[in-house]
């Protein structure tokens, strides 16, 4: 089973959930990207003040 979930906000690329399994990641602003542009993000916007 494959579903289309959404887009990667950053560049694009379609987001399937493939057999449960979720192919890309989803921030707590609801928003979707790839693992690329996700582990890319993270790194910029890593911040360790919380
Ligand atoms: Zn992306």
């Amino acid at each position: 089973m494959k579903e289309l979930v959404g887009m990667c906000k950053c560049c694009g690329k379609e987001i399937f959930c493939l057999d449960g399994f979720f192919n890309g990641v989803i921030t707590e602003n609801k928003q979707t990207y790839c693992f690329d542009c996700h582990e890319t993000s993270s790194n910029e916007e890593e911040n360790p003040q919380s």
